[in-house]
């Protein structure tokens, strides 16, 4: 789960990390109160979507009067920010933060997220901040410096020092830059973060050391323990179909081709989108239904994948463990029901009762392709996705 830049400093700000002075608001006039009552002389009109790269897009403006405040956010509400991360459609902007203008000495990065390999949390940190740090990592990796912190000791003051002198703070402030890098690892740890990202850490003409964006990502499995996490969560900034998938309790991704593959198990649904592309198809989506498969979340799931335009056929493959092969048939049959199914519908099943559910998919009267073994299955959906008589029976 993602959250946006202002959620994401006032989690920070509980671990000590200095950030601006700012209002999350929600309209024209919410902006101007908040830049009234924050006082100074220089505001930030923030557009506050779930992607970065906001600077550039116009998304990000300086404001030197009250007047500017109210203009900045009157064109940043409402529009359709396009940055490198939105996509060409772009992100609308429902909500803003107003914060304190601040005196950018000096640009730096600092950023967590879990290193697979070395099995920890690892600390990148640049003297290259502000800009696209994917730029930075690609033509000048000797620029970014990396810690694998050890969990039972958390980022120890020599390893945050070494980082902070390695980036370029300046030794009066490094005593900063320490307990700002040991927040983020705190704040990281304690809300079992998947990314946390400081872009830019600043230091300032007086030479503090301030978080001036902020970017922190969940582990959507650990969130039941964080619901002051979840609450944070902004339905409006995430792909419906994903908001239905997770209403549901569904795994689903949704990816470039164009066969849905509708599958109980992880596991079986990543062999699913392999055996699919060897046959020369694209998986339209991962869709993992879970163990617990009832005619609801089917139908459910079957609804999700036909809201892509890109759809040309489904496959369902199924193996019949706890779960019934009886039971699912019912339920492929219910929800072929009562979604009007637009695209061929390839069923495999294997397992538990798989004869009876068999007979429910042929006494259906419904235009189902069975299928008994997995490459068969994979053949006669990508035949189907291409409208080719194979796929027919
Ligand atoms: P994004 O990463 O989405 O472009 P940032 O929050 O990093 O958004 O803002 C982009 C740039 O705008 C920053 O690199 C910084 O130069 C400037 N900026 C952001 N917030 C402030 C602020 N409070 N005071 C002064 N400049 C700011
Ligand atoms: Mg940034």
């Amino acid at each position: 789960m993602k959250i946006h830049e202002y959620q994401a400093k006032d989690v920070l700000r509980r671990y000590r990390v200095p950030t601006p002075r700012g209002a999350a608001c929600f309209s024209i006039d919410e902006a101007v109160k908040a830049a009234e009552s924050l006082g100074g002389k220089v505001w930030v009109v923030k557009a506050q979507i779930h992607a970065g790269g906001r600077g550039k897009g116009g998304g990000v403006k300086l404001a030197r009067s009250i007047e500017e405040v109210r203009e900045h956010a009157g064109t940043i509400l409402g529009m359709q920010l396009v940055t490198h991360q939105t996509g060409p459609a772009g992100q609308k902007v429902r909500r803003l933060l107003v914060e304190e203008g601040a005196d950018i000495r000096k640009e730096l990065y600092a950023g967590m997220v879990v290193d697979r390999s070395t099995q920890r949390v690892a600390l990148l940190a640049s003297s290259e901040g502000g800009m696209d740090i994917e730029e930075v990592a690609a033509s000048t990796p000797e620029k970014i410096h990396k810690v694998f912190i050890d969990p039972g000791t958390g980022l120890r003051d020599e390893e945050a020092d070494e980082v902070a002198r390695r980036i370029g703070i300046p030794e009066a402030a490094v005593v900063q830059a320490r307990a700002v890098l040991q927040g983020l690892y705190r704040a990281f740890d304690q809300t079992d973060a998947s990314l946390a990202e400081i872009n830019p850490l600043i230091l300032t003409g007086d030479g503090r050391v301030v978080a001036l964006d902020a970017k922190m990502n969940f582990d959507d499995n650990a969130l039941f323990r964080h619901p002051d996490i979840l609450a944070m969560r902004d339905l409006d900034e995430e792909d419906p179909a994903d908001v239905e998938a997770s209403r549901q309790e569904l795994n689903y991704v949704q990816l470039d081709g164009d066969i849905g593959c509708l599958v109980n198990g992880a596991g079986l649904a990543m062999a699913t989108m392999d055996i699919v592309k060897v046959y020369g198809g694209e998986a339209a989506n991962f869709l993992d239904v879970g163990g617990g498969a009832t005619t609801e979340r089917v139908t459910e799931a079957f609804k999700i994948m036909l809201r892509n335009p890109r759809l040309k056929a489904i496959l369902v493959n199924i193996f019949g463990g706890i779960m019934r092969c009886d039971v699912i048939a019912s339920a492929c049959v219910d929800a072929a029901r009562q979604v009007s199914l637009r695209v061929p519908l390839v069923v495999r099943l294997e397992g538990t009762n798989v004869e009876l559910g068999k007979k429910i998919l042929a006494d259906s009267g419904l235009p189902i392709i069975p299928c008994s073994s997995m490459a068969e299955a994979a053949q006669k959906a990508v035949a189907a996705s291409r409208g080719s008589a194979a796929g027919k029976n």
